[in-house]
């Protein structure tokens, strides 16, 4: 693999609390975002706030 390391988003889920990965969604190949995951592993939450966003949401 040649790619090098890229900065992967973070959700948090917003019941639980447990970070998850975004999933890469490529809209071309110079611009792509990441998605929370469908649901939470843990608890089925579907609601999740970016890592970014939650310090914010969290105060
Ligand atoms: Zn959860």
């Amino acid at each position: 693999m040649a790619h090098s390391p890229e900065k992967v988003e973070e959700f948090v889920c917003t019941n639980c609390h447990v970070t998850h990965a975004g999933t890469p969604v490529h809209e071309s190949p110079a611009n792509h975002n990441f998605e929370a995951p469908e649901s939470c592993g843990a608890c089925g939450e579907t609601e999740f706030i970016r890592t970014e966003n939650w310090v914010h949401f969290h105060e």
